[in-house]
């Protein structure tokens, strides 16, 4: 690693794609050479507080002893060995804490790749689930507009049709049900006019729907939307009244983002069919998880083909199972109720005074996720320097400028992260 900086970022110019991103006209990218706690190192010596935690994943902040010896530990034993027909210690042990974590009645558990891959492995067993019972009509899903459940084929399909760029895959993307997502947000009072179009849908069309597919109370990628928990006691309802499966999306929510361990705990009620992803390994690897009931398994079992026809190379990956395990070790070895509280409560207070600046539509916050929601579509090319100058990591998407940190992070810290976005937003919008 002796090039220079500006020889490396050169390449990742001109060959390395990024996220959504022009390959022709690629956005600037900064070098991060290490990260520590809620911080990122720069190579160009910069540091930057971590507003975003790499996408919702590393809740412990970066660098914990804890995984890192972990990860270190497992390496050297087994860092990976084939899941068909073999098993191992860090596959039960986070079998194991999941089950013990994770809302009542949920038994089974899949391992796979990643979040979007998760998505695909539930629709596919809500599918063989209907298949089984002799009902291979109710093949349909319905989703929520404003939803997001990856980037695959499948989970783009109910991914809301507008963002979820629906138009661009006409003819190859399943056409599934759409609803409104649930007028009432979190914090307002409960009006159950709210599911009306849900109940009228059902009533029509449920013999050719096999589940329902939701994130719990906080929409991520979609629009950052927060919804009323009564929404899924009704959801729960009308599956359970129909007999489709609850399928709860908690790949943004699971481990305690929104202040409680899973989005449904709000609500109270267990999904059929879970899927676990992003902060499942603290950050440091990819790995998902697909949580169903004995009873889901049972029926799949029962029917053709006997098994869910699914077997990724890496399924069960130990280092990413024993990193795990450490994680969720991590998490409910500390207070994560009042850390949460207390970023809610600082994300309050420091982004309150972005409510009156001109071109803010909205702020709003939910345990440790706090959302301006501008007029107008940030311009990033404009608006990530501005980040980085005020010393920290933020990356819009649309008109949405929002943090969900790592929950290490300390009160002075979060006072910058919210001051430095009062101050760009204040920027950005008096352009
Ligand atoms: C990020 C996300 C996914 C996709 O996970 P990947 O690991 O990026 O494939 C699915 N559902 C929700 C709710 C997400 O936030």
């Amino acid at each position: 690693m002796n090039r220079s900086l500006a020889e490396q970022l050169d390449f990742d110019r001109l060959h390395l794609w990024h996220p959504y991103a022009s390959i022709d006209r690629p956005l600037t990218t900064y070098m991060v050479q290490s990260a520590q706690g809620a911080r990122l190192q720069l190579a160009d010596g910069r540091s930057l507080i971590d507003g975003m935690a790499s996408w919702w994943s590393a809740i412990h902040g970066y660098g914990h002893p804890r995984l890192v010896a972990a990860l270190q530990e497992q390496a050297a034993r087994l860092p990976h060995v084939m899941f068909g027909g073999l098993t191992h210690e860090p596959a039960i042990e986070l079998g194991r804490r999941l089950l013990d974590l994770a809302p009542a009645g949920l038994e089974r558990v899949f391992f796979a790749d990643s979040g979007s891959v998760a998505v695909e492995v539930a629709m596919k067993m809500a599918v063989q689930h209907a298949y089984a019972q002799g009902q291979p009509e109710k093949k349909r899903f319905v989703a929520l507009a404003g939803g997001y459940h990856g980037d695959t084929f499948h989970a783009m399909s109910v991914c809301d049709p507008k963002t979820g760029m629906h138009r661009l895959y006409r003819g190859i993307l399943p056409e599934y049900f759409f609803v409104e997502r649930p007028r009432v947000r979190f914090d307002e009072a409960w009006d159950e006019t709210c599911c009306q179009e849900l109940e009228e849908l059902l009533a029509r069309r449920h013999r050719e729907i096999c589940a329902i597919i939701l994130e719990p109370v906080v929409q991520g990628a979609g629009g950052m939307y927060f919804y009323h928990p009564r929404y899924l006691q009704r959801v729960r309802q009308l599956c359970d009244h129909y007999r489709l499966l609850l399928i709860a999306d908690e790949i943004a929510t699971g481990f305690a983002r929104t202040g409680t361990m899973f989005g449904c705990d709000h609500a109270g009620i267990s999904p059929d069919i879970c899927c676990l992803g992003k902060a499942l390994t603290g950050g440091t690897m990819t790995l998902a998880a697909v949580l169903t009931t004995a009873q889901v398994g049972h029926v799949i079992s029962g029917g053709e083909p006997g098994v869910v026809m699914h077997g990724p190379t890496f399924m069960a990956n130990p280092l990413a199972c024993a990193v795990a395990c450490a994680s969720i070790d991590v998490l409910l070895d500390s207070d994560w109720r009042t850390a949460i509280a207390a970023i809610e409560k600082a994300l309050r207070a420091g982004l309150e005074p972005c409510r009156s600046l001109p071109g803010v539509a909205d702020v709003r916050v939910l345990g440790a996720i706090g959302v301006v929601q501008l007029e107008k579509a940030v311009v990033m090319e404009r608006i990530q320097p501005l980040f980085v100058e005020h010393g920290v990591w933020v990356r819009p998407f649309g008109q949405l400028v929002y943090v969900m940190p790592p929950y290490c992070i300390n009160q002075g810290e979060l006072r910058d992260l919210t001051a430095a976005i009062v101050a760009v937003v204040g920027e950005e919008t008096r352009r």
